[in-house]
């Protein structure tokens, strides 16, 4: 076999074991399926496809339909398949070999792996133990780093906390670098940099359909950020990305807003009620403001992890991560695959 570039020799890859279980709650993707009528609407729609021929390739109507639901015109949006992909596109274009990335850990793994992929020099900030950020020890240290791209979740995953919205201002201050906002699990919350995107050659805004919008199956996402800095993603991205049955349905999903907000809603009531229920079970928990729950059980997560498989519940194992000694991460589901989850942990806790 010919030589494999080393930096993709040494990454242990992406690896969210898909385990056959009843109660899957360890990828943060939406419990409820979509509405049956947006389904309907897309069958009919996909009959209407040219197939012979190559979709619109600058996804007009798509990004007309995202245009308006969020205020800005169609040339400060971007579409790609899937957040993940938005995000090495931007890679591809502002980062790249030679280059600099800076992420907080912990944080999104995929932001250090495209980092590497993509060539760059990822570097990693901590958090502190509670997982906030001193902002003045970031600026610090990122005027030192001088990145060209710095990434932001907010919510932040998996600790499912915001950061406050002036860290932004502190980058944008200490360094000369892109900032990517990444919004995968917006709709929850508390601020957006949407609007400062628009306005800014420094900000861009990434988002998904995968988590609230129930629809992980179809890998779509977009970007918000000024026309000059997209038109680069429209150069680096490969032509005809984005496929004309994806673009469709994007349009059609974009028409059940209602019922987004209405999930998001009874997501966000369950949460609260889960939070509640592991802090009066003695668990230590990383407040919220997402639709995932990052605990600690105060003893061996490994373990407690098992034996939460053991009963048919999957949640996802950090405690290898980094700085995530002893944590586990739940995904909201319904209310009875939270109801399994919460007798699954508490058998799991008391049984020696
Ligand atoms: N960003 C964050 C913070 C995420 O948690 C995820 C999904 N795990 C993504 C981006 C990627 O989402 P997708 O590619 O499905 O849009």
């Amino acid at each position: 076999m010919p030589e494999v570039r080393p930096e993709i020799a040494a990454m242990p890859g992406y690896h969210s074991p898909q385990v056959d279980v009843p109660i899957r709650l360890n990828t943060n993707e939406s419990p409820f399926s979509p509405p049956e009528a947006f389904i309907s609407e897309f069958a009919e729609a996909v009959r209407t496809i040219v197939w012979n021929r190559y979709p619109d390739r600058s996804a007009i109507a798509l990004r007309e339909g995202l245009g308006r639901y969020h205020n800005v015109s169609l040339d400060n949006i971007f579409v790609a398949n899937g957040s993940n992909e938005v995000l090495q596109t931007v890679l591809l274009a502002f980062a790249g070999p030679g280059r600099r990335v800076a992420v907080f850990e912990p944080g999104y793994q995929m932001h250090v792996q495209i980092g590497r992929i993509v060539g760059s020099e990822v570097i990693a900030l901590e958090r502190n133990a509670d997982f906030g950020l001193d902002v003045q020890r970031v600026g610090e240290a990122l005027a030192t780093i001088d990145p060209h791209v710095v990434f932001v979740s907010s919510p932040n995953n998996p600790t499912g906390q915001c950061d406050d919205e002036s860290l932004i201002d502190v980058i944008l201050d200490s360094t000369g670098a892109l900032v990517v906002v990444d919004e995968a699990y917006a709709e929850f919350s508390t601020w957006s940099a949407i609007d400062r995107a628009v306005h800014s050659d420094r900000i861009v805004v990434s988002r998904t359909f995968s988590k609230t919008w129930s629809l992980a199956a179809l890998r779509l996402g977009y970007l918000i950020g000024s026309p000059s800095v997209i038109n680069h993603l429209w150069t680096a991205v490969l032509p005809y990305h984005l496929d004309a049955s994806k673009q469709v349905a994007g349009e059609i999903a974009l028409k059940f807003t209602d019922e987004m907000n209405t999930r998001v809603a009874r997501i966000v009531n369950e949460r609260d009620r889960v939070q509640e229920a592991l802090r009066s079970m003695g668990v230590k928990v990383s407040p919220s403001s997402a639709n995932f729950i990052l605990f600690s059980p105060q003893r061996d997560a490994n373990l407690v992890w098992q034996r939460l498989l053991d009963v048919g519940v999957l949640v996802r194992n950090c405690s290898s991560w980094p700085l995530l000694n002893g944590w586990l991460r739940l995904t909201i589901g319904s209310k009875e695959e939270n109801e399994a989850f919460l007798q699954g942990l508490q058998s799991a806790l008391e049984t020696e």
